[in-house]
């Protein structure tokens, strides 16, 4: 079977111009801002194409999906950030497979994450993701709670703590869009203000993106707009050859 990648080296180009446009417009230093390619749902041979052209830092939220795909590019010397929500039990197998986690929001799951990193790996790169509109529903430690947090993390001795994430509720417009950023940026100084050492604010996505780079992001996680829209027919094909064994009405 053929996939389609056809494009993705342009929607490559587009998104790094888009992110070096955004560094000029806001006067953030050119090459401050990292592309994290999110390539959850996608194959292997789409992140191969990337690959190819230069990225190095993938983006992953579900891990039994995740972890077939690492084995079959272990050849090449991709960086894997985890981004998806953590069950206790899954740390394991975060700890042991991704080089950096973007969505801790507490200490049970950073313990083990620290617990469970292999001693033959440096530690493992880590962001706190903060619930920056404290709503309810939503993962995140709660803003006022992130100083206890980040103080407990900073002593575990197998992680490294770099920076805060945020998924804020998305806003319609760049203005709205900029409030939340910028709230996670305000929090983000008083931790450097606080003595941590920090580089890292992972924010904005396809929708939002150029709003976070205005605000500081360093990292910005982007998928639809690399890898087109995700659940499409390809996605789903892939998502049940990966479940399972035969595929008895595949015409394809
Ligand atoms: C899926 C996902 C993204 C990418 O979103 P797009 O809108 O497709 O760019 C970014 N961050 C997280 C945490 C995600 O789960």
């Amino acid at each position: 079977m053929t996939r389609n990648t056809t494009g993705l080296g342009a929607r490559l180009q587009a998104v790094l111009c888009d992110i070096r446009a955004a560094e000029l417009k806001f006067d953030r230093p050119p090459g401050s801002v990292e592309l994290l390619a999110v390539s959850k749902t996608h194959p292997v041979e789409a992140i191969r194409e990337l690959a190819a052209r230069g990225q190095r830092a993938f983006g992953e939220s579900y891990l039994q999906e995740t972890l077939p795909k690492m084995a079959a590019l272990a050849d090449l010397p991709l960086v894997w950030h985890f981004i998806g929500p953590i069950q206790s039990n899954k740390t394991r197998a975060i700890a042991e497979h991704f080089d950096w986690v973007h969505s801790v929001d507490r200490m049970r799951v950073a313990e083990r994450l620290s617990l469970q990193r292999p001693p033959a790996l440096p530690p493992l790169n880590l962001c706190l993701q903060v619930n920056i509109d404290a709503e309810p529903t939503k993962a995140g430690v709660a803003p006022e709670a992130l100083w206890a947090l980040a103080q407990a993390v900073v002593c575990l001795p197998r992680l490294r703590l770099r920076g805060l994430m945020v998924i804020p509720t998305p806003g319609p417009e760049p203005a709205a869009q900029r409030a939340p950023f910028r709230r996670l940026r305000v929090l983000y100084d008083a931790c450097l203000a606080r003595g941590f050492t920090l580089d890292t604010l992972s924010m904005g996505m396809t929708a939002d993106m150029e709003a976070a780079i205005a605000e500081g992001a360093t990292i910005v996680r982007i998928g639809t707009a690399l890898f087109g829209p995700r659940g499409g027919q390809s996605d789903r094909i892939i998502a049940s050859s990966m479940t399972t064994e035969s595929t008895p009405h595949a015409g394809e």
